[in-house]
């Protein structure tokens, strides 16, 4: 991943898909959009290769810078929610809208080469919870969850059902004060709900266990071509201190052991448990999809 031509690649990607929406979408500011996306991923690329030691302080940054942008310039300005509800107010509505554009593109098609990257580079949501983490003690949470499928599948039902009566009763889709509501309020609610969930069981709690987002594109993400890939596991002296860094709760120590690549639905590729080895055994890497 360092010294590599993967900056580049994150702009020409962007672009492209930049180029292809706006032209899709007859706007041309789709195209600014996603260039803006690509800039500021290719510099914090090119920033952590120059600045390994800053790694996490560049990604933070960029989190930051990126999803404020995307909130603030887009969803705010556009009166646009990007999250899951949207997507069955507008298809009730038989209208084909942004947020199913960027459910496709970051979260269908982006996992293929990228993983769950979003999760740790652009979601305005994770802004707040990696912002409130930075005060907390690096472990896994009080009481070691892990995702249960069912409960993150029942949850995305609930979504599900809730926006389809909703969209029913009165869509915000014709109601622009509606809609405003609904992006501030279920936004908020996200932030809130998420803030009690990481207070009760740890980091990024709401990300581990609930997101529907990470729900869908974890399906993706397994079949990825970057993913966190064991580089030197003979150096492993199974200290365990990637699995204490990583938020998701991956088991790195394991894929090491089985001298195999990152491959948990869970993986927001981060990098902490990279930056966590002091045997430098991790990187991301491209590979087979499969592997
Ligand atoms: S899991 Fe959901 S809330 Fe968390 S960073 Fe990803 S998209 Fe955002
Ligand atoms: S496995 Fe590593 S890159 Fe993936 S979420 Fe955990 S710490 Fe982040
Ligand atoms: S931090 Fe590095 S050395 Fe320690 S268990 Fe993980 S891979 Fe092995």
């Amino acid at each position: 991943m360092r010294k590599n031509r993967l900056p580049f690649y994150v702009l020409f990607l962007f672009v492209t898909i930049g180029a292809l929406v706006a032209v899709f979408r007859e706007n041309n500011w789709y195209f600014l959009m996603f260039a803006m996306i690509g800039g500021i991923g290719m510099t914090s690329v090119m920033l952590t290769d120059r600045y390994p030691r800053l790694s996490q302080t560049i990604r933070l940054i960029q989190l930051s810078a990126l999803g404020i942008f995307l909130f603030v310039g887009l969803s705010l300005r556009l009166n646009v929610n990007f999250q899951f509800p949207e997507v069955i107010f507008d298809a009730a509505a038989g209208i084909v809208s942004g947020a199913l554009v960027q459910l496709l593109i970051a979260r269908a098609a982006v996992p293929f080469i990228f993983g769950n990257a979003f999760c740790s580079r652009a979601c305005w949501n994770a802004v707040i919870f990696e912002w409130a983490d930075q005060g907390r003690k690096r472990g896994q949470g009080r009481s070691g969850k892990k995702r249960s499928e069912f409960l993150a599948w029942g949850y995305l039902a609930a979504l599900v059902v809730l926006a389809v009566i909703v969209s029913h009763w009165h869509n915000p889709v014709y109601d622009d004060t509606a809609r405003r509501y609904w992006l501030i309020g279920e936004n908020l609610w996200i932030i809130v709900f998420g803030l009690g969930l990481t207070h009760w069981l740890g980091r990024r709690a709401y990300c581990r266990l609930l997101c529907p987002f990470l729900t869908l594109s974890g399906l993706i993400s397994r079949f990825s071509v970057f993913k966190i890939t064991p580089v030197n596991p003979d150096a492993c002296n199974e200290c365990s201190l990637c699995n204490s860094a990583c938020p998701m709760m991956v088991n790195v120590m394991e894929t090491v052991r089985e001298r195999s690549r990152v491959r948990d639905r869970q993986c927001i590729l981060c990098e902490r448990c990279v930056d966590a080895c002091p045997q430098r055994c991790l990187k991301i890497a491209a590979g087979n999809p499969l592997g």
